[in-house]
């Protein structure tokens, strides 16, 4: 697991002023990977800082690398992180180092590595970014357990949770070629379901959400039929970033039965851009979650002892609506969730050793997200079917009302990471609007 170094050091500045600003989701300390491309060039990775956007394939054109870090910020600058995310955490902190080396004031280099800052940086209004990596596959698990809770009691109020909520972090295997990138719009599924007088429909869903989830892409993963004890899960968790699992209500009340969401979620799934670094997440990490009075303690391969004592994570996770009429009048998104990724029931340590105890081969690149990340209190509820039930609309400040989103609706997903005697760091946005379904061929 990472360890505090120099890279996350709080009087550590950028010699780019706008990164030291209180709120940049970007400091030095940050640092994360994403894959860009600007008009007229071709895809390339690069590593956000303030408002700009480190070219590593400039940046490793300059020469700026040598020695250890040198195969890893090649592999950086390529139009897909994957041979960087196989490379593993230990790759990845050599690089950390010598990017935060080149970008730090009064590093050894800085004045002159500030003077080819026109060559280096890219302002990120001038860039399109796109998917990180080749995602091969896609899991979606299912660990808040007031998220569980509530979904469950709208079935069953007296036994809402699944029997295995507790002994295992529950999951399905979701759709890795409907991934996209934040921004790209999202168009509202045509599908089947059935009315509540009994008669069965398809057409364009009349219950589209959202789920505010955090993700982590596989670093190195395992061959199949060896599974990854936790002491080992670390090391393959290479980074994280926000997901808003669009799930289509209707369809997946239809479908679910008995095998488990299918088309209410393989519409899309959009990820924020920006990948924060195991290693930039560390200041963050916090206990697992304690287990309530007379919950069963997890079984044995599923409780490591650094897990249990730093296998959390203290990321605000905030959800916001922008409506059509908002836009027009010039409204600012409306925040309508609020929570904290500490409400997780299981650590991401134990969604992977889980994932992988059957043999079941992880690879670089690979997509695992957390499941919705309600916590406790209303204002946590981290999706519409939560916070309306499809019954109680959603009073935005304009006066607007939703029991779901509506088309030309824009959800916004941010996260950050903030603690006392560090730099706080953001994930960045997580944007996505829905688009009307289409007209179903004739
Ligand atoms: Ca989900």
């Amino acid at each position: 697991m990472a360890e505090l170094n120099a890279t996350h050091d709080p009087a550590r500045r950028a010699w780019l002023d706008i990164a030291n600003q209180p709120g940049c989701d970007f400091p030095i300390q940050n640092l994360p990977h994403g894959v860009f491309r600007r008009a007229g060039q071709s895809a390339r990775g690069g590593v956000a800082i303030g408002d700009r956007i480190l070219d590593m394939q400039a940046a490793v054109a300059a020469g700026l690398f040598a020695g250890a870090p040198a195969e890893a910020a090649r592999a950086a600058a390529e139009p897909s992180l994957n041979r960087l995310m196989a490379m593993g955490n230990g790759a990845a902190a050599a690089l950390r180092a010598r990017l935060s080396d080149l970008l730090r004031a009064e590093g050894p280099e800085a004045t002159r590595i500030a003077a080819m800052a026109d060559r280096l940086l890219v302002p990120m209004t001038e860039a399109e970014m796109l998917l990180p990596a080749e995602i091969g596959a896609f899991t979606d698990f299912l660990t808040s357990l007031y998220h569980t809770e509530r979904g469950g009691r709208q079935r069953n109020p007296e036994n809402p949770l699944p029997p295995a909520f507790r002994h295992l972090p529950v999951a399905y295997n979701s759709r890795a070629s409907s991934v996209r990138m934040s921004g790209e719009a999202v168009r509202r599924p045509n599908g089947q379901w059935q009315r509540p007088d009994g008669s069965v429909q398809f057409g364009p869903s009349e219950a589209q959400d959202f789920e505010l989830e955090v993700g982590f892409f596989v670093g190195p993963g395992n061959p199949i039929g060896e599974p990854i004890p936790i002491s080992a899960a670390p090391d393959h968790i290479w980074g994280f970033c926000l997901v808003n699992d669009w799930s289509a209500r209707d369809i997946q009340r239809w479908e679910s039965v008995p095998l488990g969401p299918f088309l209410s979620k393989s519409l899309s799934t959009s990820i924020s851009p920006w990948i924060v670094t195991a290693e930039a997440m560390a200041p963050f990490r916090a206990p697992a979650p304690a287990r309530l009075p007379g919950d069963p303690a997890p079984l044995p391969h599923l409780t490591g002892v650094r897990d249990q004592a730093e296998g959390g994570f203290d990321i605000t996770l905030e959800a916001f609506l922008l409506t059509p009429r908002m836009r027009e009048t010039g409204a600012g998104p409306a925040r309508i969730t609020s929570t904290n990724f500490l409400h997780m029931y299981w650590t991401f340590g134990q969604m992977l050793t889980h994932h992988a105890s059957n043999g079941c081969n992880l690879r670089p690149g690979d997509l695992i997200a957390s499941g919705t990340t309600s916590g406790p209190t209303d204002a946590s509820r981290a999706c519409l079917s939560e916070i309306t039930r499809g019954r109680d609309p959603l009073t935005l400040p304009n006066g607007e009302t939703r029991l779901w989103l509506q088309d030309g609706d824009e959800v916004i997903l941010r996260g950050r990471a903030e603690r006392t005697g560090h730099v706080a760091i953001g994930l960045g946005e997580c944007r996505g609007r829905i688009d009307p379904a289409p007209a179903w061929p004739a």
